[in-house]
């Protein structure tokens, strides 16, 4: 850094820095590791002049995506900019700027207590805002690019505001060109969703119907489909808190159409939903089939109830969790000729 201005002084309350700080409390998965200087920002001027000043550093929200490897010697910028506001209204929509550093399912509770509904089904994922579009956060069938309306980012290096509208975006499956073309380069500090005051809930993913007539809910609002969504993961998916986890630690692969017909040749079990011309395969199955399901090695283990999850039994480093993912990813590809590809972000 040339620039010292960010520098976190009494009269600079609104940074503040950690030399060789411990990222167990800041990411999911708890492993053991630190990196050189956390820089924590929670105000947009002193953001735009970390990304100018900063020397390539590692953008951080709430963690819950990231596998942090040994001791990272780099800057890292925690992005905490915090606000809600309906920046524009009609009969059918609001238009919702929501400032990166807001804890996603706390817009998600606040968007259902202001009646607008499209997020519902994204409720309980675990992160902020602002990295919400970098994989396109998705659950229960539907994905953040179905509520998105635009971004603003700050452009590392120069400092620069970009804005970003849907097609910029290039959403695809937990993809974005966030992490493609534009991978490490802009730090988001807004998104903007377009939800409606139209309530077309969608219940027929994953159990969700089926929990609503548990309840005798007949004729769901958002609220009840939230309720049920939470009830689910809750149910399904270790929390963070007790068990060190990064979610789904591997994508669902997609492979052609022809390629699932002579696995389910092989394989006529082997599950699968498509994916435009392709077919998507859920990766919890193949690791379940391989036998990594509910297994150990030390301190990481497969979630016994969701294979697709890996956890942290407690002293794991992020060197142990990724050697065991290299036994899954290569048990799978023997098995099957596919081979997964994480979801998760690994820092080194
Ligand atoms: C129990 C559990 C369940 C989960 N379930 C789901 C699920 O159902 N669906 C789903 O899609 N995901 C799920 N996830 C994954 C995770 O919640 C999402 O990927 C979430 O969007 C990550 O947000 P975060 O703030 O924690 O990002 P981080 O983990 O801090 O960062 C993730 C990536 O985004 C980048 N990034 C973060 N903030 C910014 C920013 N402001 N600007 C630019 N880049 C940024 C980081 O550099 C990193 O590459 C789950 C995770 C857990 C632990």
């Amino acid at each position: 850094m040339t620039n010292h201005s960010i520098t976190p002084s009494p009269n600079n309350p609104r940074v503040e820095l950690i030399n060789q700080a411990s990222l167990q409390p800041f990411t999911t998965f708890g492993v053991s590791s630190t990196c050189d200087h956390l820089y924590r920002i929670d105000e947009i001027e002193e953001l735009r002049l970390a990304t100018q000043y900063l020397e390539d550093p590692l953008i951080l929200g709430g963690g819950s995506n990231i596998l942090p490897m040994g001791n990272i010697t780099r800057n890292v910028l925690r992005v905490e900019l915090k606000g809600i506001e309906r920046v524009e209204e009609t009969d059918e929509y609001a238009l919702v700027k929501i400032a990166a550093g807001e804890v996603w399912h706390n817009v998600v509770l606040w968007a259902i207590d202001q009646d607008l509904a499209g997020i519902e089904n994204l409720s309980l994922i675990p992160g902020t805002t602002g990295a919400a579009p970098i994989q396109n956060i998705g659950a229960y069938g539907i994905e953040l690019s179905s509520v998105f309306h635009s971004l603003e980012a700050l452009e590392l290096g120069s400092g620069q505001q970009k804005d970003f509208l849907t097609e910029d975006c290039r959403f695809g499956y937990r993809d974005s060109i966030f992490k493609n073309d534009l991978r490490g380069r802009m730090v988001i500090t807004s998104v903007t969703l377009k939800l409606s005051k139209q309530h077309n809930v969608h219940t027929s993913y994953g159990a969700i119907q089926q929990t609503l007539e548990e309840w005798n809910i007949k004729d769901p609002g958002i609220r009840d489909v939230s309720k049920a969504v939470i009830h689910i993961r809750q149910s399904k998916l270790p929390d963070p808190a007790q068990l060190g986890n990064a979610g789904s630690f591997f994508k669902n692969p997609v492979i052609s159409a022809s390629a699932f017909e002579d696995l389910k040749k092989q394989y006529p079990e082997i599950p699968g939903y498509p994916a435009g011309n392709e077919v998507k395969v859920p990766a919890g199955w193949l690791i379940e089939t391989v036998g990594w399901k509910g297994k150990r090695v030390g301190n990481v283990g497969s979630y016994a109830k969701q294979a697709l999850v890996l956890v942290n039994f407690g002293e794991a480093k992020g060197e142990d969790v990724w050697a065991f993912a290299q036994e899954i990813i290569g048990s799978v590809e023997q098995k099957f000729a596919i081979r997964l590809v994480p979801e998760v972000n690994i820092w080194s």
